[in-house]
């Protein structure tokens, strides 16, 4: 692990495998610009099996907080002395920071990214709604319990192998009504379709139980991009009208990351707001009507 150390900045970290794509380090910087505050934040590349001496190595150069992606958010919270209880019921952390004594605390903040996205930045409420994820990995298990915090009427799950769907679902089943739905038969339309699928990485979309969006069916994808999403490009096509990708939902479990670090809450909308146009992005907007 090789970086320049910044005199007098604060040190912070994303780790991952592969890293280079990650939109973390603008996004602190944004964030600590609002509190002039002096911030050196890197991006890591770190081999699965081997979190816990890249973080000794962090901690010895003094670094102050940790982010973690694909594919060690599981390890990071196997090594954590202290999880929250989110990391503890969802075995994944994407925060890490050290406590006063030197213990390695975990806290996963993408289910509260993920919610105040829906609810605070698109205006949807969950309460008594019908909700359907697609995907049953590291992702699904981190919102899972953010979700069924803000009391769904049902929350189904469909993933591509099956048996991992169940095992997610036995595993969190006592919060609240959670099932297990299968992804070739015909369902009841859903208010909110969610895509926690890594199929956009390869510009595949998941399979959809046949009939679940409908023109008033609010479809959210994980994934982003510069572009439409191959999801939402998909959903549209069948009818949805309001779609949004998971750049806000970044946004704010960051935001979560940085008020656990630094005990200062930065302002979020200015940050999306600074998102780049690309190619493609006025398709997207002119899909994307936020209620
Ligand atoms: P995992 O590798 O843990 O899980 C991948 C999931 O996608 C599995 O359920 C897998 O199904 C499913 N899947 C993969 N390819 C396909 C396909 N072609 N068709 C159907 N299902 C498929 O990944 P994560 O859960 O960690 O990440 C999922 C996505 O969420 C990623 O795109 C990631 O970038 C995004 N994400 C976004 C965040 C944000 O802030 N916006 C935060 C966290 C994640 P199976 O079990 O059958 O293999």
């Amino acid at each position: 692990m090789q970086f320049l150390r910044l005199a007098g900045a604060t040190l912070c970290a994303v780790v991952g495998k592969p890293i280079a794509h990650s939109r973390s380090p603008s996004i602190h910087r944004f964030f600590a610009e609002q509190f002039g505050m002096a911030l050196q934040y890197e991006r890591i590349e770190v081999q699965p099996g081997t979190l816990a001496k890249a973080l000794e190595q962090l901690h010895n150069s003094g670094c102050h907080g940790v982010n973690v992606t694909v594919p060690l958010k599981e390890e990071a919270s196997s090594i954590a002395h202290e999880r929250t209880a989110c990391v503890a019921l969802s075995g994944a952390a994407n925060t890490l920071w050290w406590t006063d004594t030197g213990a390695l605390a975990a806290d996963n903040t993408d289910g509260t990214g993920l919610v105040t996205d829906l609810v605070r930045n698109w205006g949807l409420e969950l309460a008594g709604k019908n909700l359907l994820i697609l995907g049953a990995g590291g992702a699904a298990a981190g919102v899972i319990p953010t979700l069924l915090a803000a009391k769904p009427a049902l929350l189904q799950v469909v993933n591509r192998n099956q048996a991992r769907a169940e095992a997610l679902v036995a595993r969190f089943e006592a919060l609240g009504a959670l099932h297990v739905a299968p992804s070739n038969c015909p369902l009841a339309p859903v208010d909110l379709l969610i895509n926690a699928t890594s199929a956009g990485l390869r510009r595949q979309v998941p399979e959809l139980p046949p009939g679940i969006v409908t023109t008033a069916t609010y479809c959210y994808d994980l994934g982003y991009a510069n572009v439409e999403t191959p999801f939402l490009r998909h959903v549209r096509k069948l009818g949805a009208v309001y779609a949004r990708d998971g750049f806000g939902m970044l946004v704010e479990q960051a935001a979560r990351s940085f008020e656990r670090w630094h005990g200062l809450t930065p302002e979020t909308a200015s940050v999306m707001a600074r998102r780049l146009p690309q190619k493609g992005a006025s398709e997207a907007s002119r899909f994307e009507i936020r209620t």
